[in-house]
């Protein structure tokens, strides 16, 4: 865990801006313990940089962000689910095969694009009046069913553009 470095260069960041970025390397460590490398913070003219470098062996991430002050943080968090996501995947096996035809094996496709005019098309989105829920697809190679994952689950607003908030209950009876 002491092998995953977080800094903050030249500048003394908001409580908050702490707070926020010490949480996301403490929940990819939690993903993925031997994360080693360094997430470098810096302050430009009118947003932040952030140089994240990280490598859980043999797969590395190398990207620089910059950003608002207020979206920097949520931004570096979805790049470093979908990188633990994809090391634990490629380190442990996905967790079970395929619900339909118990297929073991999958292809994996992060930030699933739809088709648009522009080159190289537009990230899909879950909900489409939110700047948010990019998703990325976990593909049976048998059968081609699909399970999605949302690349920011913890900004998807609740209650808002029909969203509902519900919760799994141990032992609920099934009808
Ligand atoms: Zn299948």
């Amino acid at each position: 865990m002491n092998d995953l470095v977080l800094r903050f260069e030249g500048f003394e960041p908001e409580e908050g801006l702490r707070r926020s970025a010490e949480a996301a390397v403490k929940a990819l460590c939690a993903r993925v313990p031997d994360a080693r490398g360094q997430i470098v913070f810096s302050r430009l003219w009118l947003s932040l940089r952030a140089v994240v470098n990280i490598e859980v062996s043999p797969r590395r991430l190398e990207v620089t962000l910059e950003e608002d002050d207020a979206v920097i943080v949520a931004r570096m968090l979805i790049r470093l689910r979908r990188f633990a996501r994809l090391a634990r995947w490629e380190r442990q096996g996905v967790e079970r095969p395929c619900g339909f035809c118990d297929c073991a094996r999958f292809v994996y496709v992060p930030r699933v694009r739809q088709d648009t005019e522009n080159a190289g098309g537009r990230p899909l989105q879950i909900l489409f009046a939110a700047s948010c829920g990019e998703m990325d697809a976990l593909v049976c190679a048998e059968c081609g069913h699909v399970e999605w994952f949302v690349s920011d689950p913890d900004e998807l607003p609740v209650g808002a553009h029909g969203t509902t908030e519900l919760h799994h209950r141990p032992g609920a009876p099934y009808r």
